[in-house]
């Protein structure tokens, strides 16, 4: 079955391209998280984009994938530059545990700091690729945020 990201990475717009400006990312970004927040309360929300950034995580990861880790990782790094997701680098990596950086965010990189952590579409994104790699399930969540003020985004997983 053809999966969501094959359906939406159809376009056809031959004047106006593939490309949009940041602003109106964000601004479908931020108003369906808040919004979402409204309806579902903001625990739900979260999981929600959790889970949506999982499920693009799991289609790219297949895509993406190479045996060696660390050129899967390096695959990962590319693929999220060139979209300009971000600039992912790999702080940490043992057998338990995986930290990597992603310096300006496409979600929040220059927000004023609002004293939280937003980026769950992108902490579900990094599980999902993680856990198309493991083939199991992984404990994953944002450890800084420019949102909360703290110079970058960081998403911490942990598969011990
Ligand atoms: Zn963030």
């Amino acid at each position: 079955m053809e999966d969501i990201l094959d359906q939406i990475s159809k376009v056809k717009r031959d004047k106006l391209g593939t490309d949009i400006p940041i602003l109106i990312f964000r601004v479908l970004r931020h108003y369906t998280n808040v919004y979402a927040s409204d309806l579902l309360g903001e625990k739900a929300s979260n999981i929600l984009f959790i889970n949506a950034g999982k499920a693009l995580g799991e289609a790219l990861g297949q895509r993406l994938y190479d045996e060696d880790i660390n050129k899967y990782l390096e695959n990962i790094s590319k693929f999220v530059e060139d979209e300009k997701i971000g600039i992912l680098k790999i702080t940490h990596l043992d057998d338990n545990k995986l930290v990597v950086q992603l310096d300006e965010c496409i979600t929040c990189a220059g927000m004023d700091n609002i004293g939280k952590r937003i980026c769950f579409f992108e902490v579900g994104l990094v599980a999902g690729l993680v856990e198309n790699y493991l083939g199991k399930r992984v404990l994953a969540q944002e450890t800084k945020c420019n949102a909360n003020g703290e110079g970058t985004c960081e998403v911490t997983v942990n598969f011990g």
